[in-house]
């Protein structure tokens, strides 16, 4: 009787084994996890999904903000270390000012005044940052809570994120349906495709504001990391972070990222620009000799673990933040306090204040357009 019965179990675990397989191979690919995450202040849930791919790289975004919780790479050794600045639970998000892998937007980075004309009219929108809008308003695409569909296919494990920005939400025209989908591929790749549409004329700039640190994230500053940026120009700012309107060449200056450089070799220099940005808070203007599609952004490596992100972007320009504001106040992941220059951004976008700026590559949207960008966060090591 014993036997039998272990037989049969033996027999049911085989069968549960194929028809779990055969399962996985008629959708392709085991679906990606989905967990709560804990409630908003206004009760609504949040849940964080799970990306991996057979490598062992692992992504998890939860839907407020539609914010990349952690990034999970190897180092040259295999050894897994999450390299993304942010929080253990929702509460941290909730309180966050530090945009820690958020979706910015409508308008990522900042519009001078909160004000802009479109078609004759001014826009007033909120000001979060002195005089200025900054990555939205106060209510930004980074405090909504998104709606998520797992859009995998045999290839790789992606996630859909989509939210209706209403007409007049935080000064902005138009209703305007924006898509977020990030696809983390076999060859360790973060894609992500961002998309929207209008129905009256509008004006945005969709980016993600994580905090790299390729050592692992709370594990020192990013003062030693080597940045390459593909950028023959900047937009020199003034005293509040605005672009003046001039494209400024970087040859000669702290800003020349042609050839990689430690992040921290000339933040310290005498130079108007990095006291303006309290260190590097500027946009890099991408060379991409009139082609379209993906271009090189920047390349980033840590020599300690041998980690390597290169950054391909459709857009024009990309903001290399070295997290400046960071002083140690904010308790992240673990407890653990980040401290000046913890983290970078690289935020690929248009020129922050393009509406208020007729030579910038123009933001706006119209009804009927589909605005499509595509940014890629490639990961490797050696
Ligand atoms: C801005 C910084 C700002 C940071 C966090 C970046 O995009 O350029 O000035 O402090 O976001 O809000």
């Amino acid at each position: 009787m014993k036997y039998h019965s272990a037989a049969f179990a033996i027999v049911m675990s085989v069968a549960l084994v194929f028809i779990m397989g055969a399962l996985q191979t008629a959708e392709g690919k085991p679906r990606i996890k989905k967990l709560p995450f804990g409630k908003t202040a206004d009760g609504v849930d949040v849940s964080l999904y799970v990306l991996t791919n057979k490598r062992g790289a692992e992504i998890s975004i939860m839907t407020y903000g539609a914010r990349v919780v952690s990034l999970k790479m190897p180092d040259r050794d295999g050894k897994f270390a999450d390299i993304v600045l942010g929080y253990d639970n929702l509460d941290g998000y909730l309180h966050d000012t530090a945009y820690f892998g958020a979706i910015a937007g409508r308008y990522a980075n900042r519009i001078a005044h909160a004000k802009f004309e479109l078609d004759g009219k001014t826009y007033t929108l909120p000001q979060n940052d002195g005089q200025n809008s900054l990555h939205g308003g106060t209510q930004g695409f980074d405090k909504r809570v998104w709606t998520a569909k797992d859009v995998s296919t045999p290839a790789a494990e992606a996630l859909e994120l989509t939210y209706l920005s209403k007409d007049g939400e935080e000064g902005y025209p138009g209703n305007l349906t924006a898509r977020v989908v990030y696809t983390l591929t076999e060859t360790d790749e973060l894609r992500i495709d961002y998309s929207a549409t209008t129905d009256k004329d509008t004006v945005l700039n969709i980016t993600n504001h994580s905090y790299f640190n390729l050592a692992g994230e709370g594990n020192g500053d990013i003062l030693g990391e080597e940045m390459e940026i593909n950028a023959d120009q900047f937009t020199p700012i003034d005293s509040t972070f605005i672009p003046t309107g001039k494209l400024e060449n970087v040859a000669g200056t702290p800003f020349d990222f042609r050839k990689p450089a430690p992040i921290g070799s000339r933040i310290d220099d005498d130079n108007e620009q990095l006291k303006f940005g309290k260190g590097y808070d500027h946009n890099f203007v991408l060379n991409r000799d009139h082609k379209p599609g993906l271009v090189l952004a920047a390349r980033v490596y840590d020599k300690k673990s041998g980690r390597e992100l290169e950054v391909l972007t459709t857009q024009p320009g990309v903001q290399f933040y070295s997290g400046n504001f960071l002083d140690g106040s904010i308790h992240g992941k673990g407890g653990v306090a980040y401290g000046h220059r913890f983290g970078f951004c690289l935020e690929t976008q248009h020129y922050p204040d393009s509406p208020n700026h007729a030579n910038f590559p123009s933001a706006e949207l119209k009804p009927g357009q589909r605005y499509h960008q595509v940014t890629v966060f490639k990961f490797s090591a050696h």
